[in-house]
């Protein structure tokens, strides 16, 4: 009651009001130890081109392992989530080389302007498509961020890719599964970029 008796309380009440009604009058104020505890709990995930991971899934039955401690760390912290596009479009193991024809890019590819073809003249455009799409459904299942991808590849090349010639030279650009992940958000770094995604990641868990 608002008695001449009472306003001497009235600060007290109102104090005791707010800090009661905190949590629905400042619904959206952030709980960091909680969203500490959960990045924690949820560190962000990474996919990784298998044959970096020690898996002989590459056109000649080889892997192309990456032995880094940094790798070697996300992957006992369960970041990893390991794909093979190539695979995963149901291209076997071994089988013929392949690249992005006339010095095109994976963007190209992607828009129905570029081909890949293998080195017997056979034009698997549409495995390497269905490839990049198995590794971006995988990426959005596990709500992967980054992607780590073996450069020069067609499929997972990031910086440079071959020109189609089939006589080893490469060309700035990128394979058809790092331009579709990047088309949908993902930060593709080449495996000769670890470091900077270390760095990537610290800025992302902990700012
Ligand atoms: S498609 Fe990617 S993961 Fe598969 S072998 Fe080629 S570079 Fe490695």
């Amino acid at each position: 009651m608002d008695s001449p008796a009472n306003r001497p309380f009235l600060p007290f009440a109102k104090g005791a009001f707010l800090l009661k009604s905190a949590p629905f009058l400042f619904p959206l104020t952030p709980d960091y130890g909680h969203w500490f505890s959960w990045l924690m709990e949820h560190p962000a995930k990474i996919l990784v081109s298998a044959c970096l991971l020690g898996q002989p899934v590459r056109y000649d039955g080889s892997a192309k392992t990456l032995a880094h401690t940094h790798l070697e760390r996300w992957q006992k912290e369960g970041r990893i989530i390991a794909l093979c596009p190539e695979r995963a479009a149901g291209l076997p193991t071994p089988r013929p080389a392949a690249e992005i024809a006339d010095r095109e890019n994976g963007l190209a590819v992607l828009e129905g302007k570029g081909r890949v073809m293998d080195n017997t003249g056979a034009d698997v455009t549409a495995a390497f498509v269905a490839g990049a799409q198995a590794a971006l459904a995988l990426a959005q299942a596990n709500q992967c961020q980054f992607a780590l991808l073996i450069d020069g590849s067609p499929s997972c090349g990031s910086l440079s890719v071959y020109d189609g010639s089939f006589t080893g030279h490469k060309h700035a650009g990128e394979g058809v599964t790092a331009a579709l992940l990047r088309q949908h958000g993902v930060e593709v770094f080449a495996h000769t970029e670890i470091d900077a995604l270390h760095t990537r990641l610290q800025a992302s868990t902990l700012s």
